[in-house]
């Protein structure tokens, strides 16, 4: 196929995360690492959702700017290319606001009181932000007629609703919008240092910027089998976040971990050094990338504003078409 229509034939992939610093490396292996290998084949868009994060954060947003920033340079030097996808900042493309109105006046509030997520934190979060979130979550993924996004299963019922948004002004104005789909990875389960799930707000995380000795010593201290309390005494790999974390970052986990820890032939403390060695030699790289964006700040904020003016580009072009169908352009634009 020649490379004008391979380049024609590209989907297009939407991609979010909130901004909360420094990423770790369960944000890493999650999600990142993912994005960077569909870089190649799609045209992506990756968004820093910082409309998503006043949710939470909308009394207190003093630290967004540097969150953000954070943010970016850890996608940099992770790998993401600004060459192949655009990397942008979510506000800086007003036009998620425009579709995310229309939107809401196509779902009912108990559509979306019934969702799983609004359930789950709604005794914290009742604004009326938060009950909206999975329509602006639509507008933000179709306001580009995104093809696809890169989920895991417990993010794919949002997938689902921004289809179902799309399908219902599709035929209540005229068939204009993409109704996406969930692009499912299987994510590797990546626990922390408490044998919960890896998370900032925990504090049980490996952030990707710590330096080699913070990564050995945070490892040191992560929970393993309690039935294994000394070298000797077996242990059940299965049941400890040190061999989840082995099965990433080693060649052969079961080989080389599973049986020594089941036999007791291998200790807690080596089989954690070892990890420790192999996290930091996939770091590395990452570190001293960002070592290097972080000395020219106004470079990645250059990049965020080429990534904002491709994307706005993108879904002004869509929102020309909404307005269009919902009989709401009403004068010619002037040549
Ligand atoms: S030897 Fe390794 S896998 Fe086994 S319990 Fe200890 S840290 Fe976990």
């Amino acid at each position: 196929m020649n490379e004008k229509v391979k380049k024609e034939k590209k989907e297009t992939i939407l991609s979010g995360m909130q901004p909360t610093g420094a990423l770790h490396i369960g944000n890493l292996e999650g999600a990142l690492a993912n994005w960077v290998e569909l870089q190649d084949d799609y045209w992506m868009y990756c968004c820093i959702v910082d409309w998503h994060s006043l949710t939470a954060i909308y009394d207190d947003t003093k630290g967004l700017k540097e969150s953000i920033f954070q943010m970016a340079v850890d996608w940099l030097s992770s790998g993401l290319d600004p060459e192949k996808c655009a990397i942008f900042v979510q506000s800086e493309v007003k036009e998620h606001a425009e579709l995310h109105l229309i939107f809401s006046m196509l779902i009912t509030v108990p559509t979306l009181t019934r969702l799983p997520t609004y359930q789950d934190k709604k005794d914290k979060l009742d604004s009326y932000g938060f009950l909206g979130y999975p329509v602006l979550q639509a507008a933000d993924i179709c306001v580009y007629n995104a093809n696809k996004v890169p989920v895991g299963r417990d993010q794919e019922k949002h997938i689902w609703l921004a289809a179902d948004l799309a399908k219902r002004f599709n035929s209540t104005y005229k068939k204009t919008l993409v109704e996406p789909e969930a692009l499912l990875k299987e994510i590797p389960l990546i626990l922390g240092s408490d044998n919960r799930k890896m998370s900032k707000s925990f504090g049980n995380h490996i952030p990707i910027d710590f330096t080699e000795k913070q990564t050995e010593k945070r490892l040191k201290g992560f929970y393993t089998d309690p039935k294994k309390l000394r070298k000797g005494d077996p242990g059940t790999p299965e049941k400890c976040p040190i061999f989840l974390l082995q099965r990433i970052y080693s060649d052969k986990p079961d080989e080389e971990i599973a049986p020594g820890c089941r036999s007791g032939e291998l200790g807690c403390v080596e089989c954690k050094l070892k990890l420790s060695l192999r996290l930091n030699n996939r770091l590395q790289p990452i570190r001293d990338r960002r070592a290097e964006l972080v000395k020219h700040p106004d470079d990645v904020w250059d990049i965020l504003d080429t990534g904002a003016q491709r994307a706005r580009q993108r879904a002004q072009n869509v929102m020309e078409k909404v307005r269009g169908a919902m009989k709401m352009t009403y004068r010619k634009k002037k040549k």
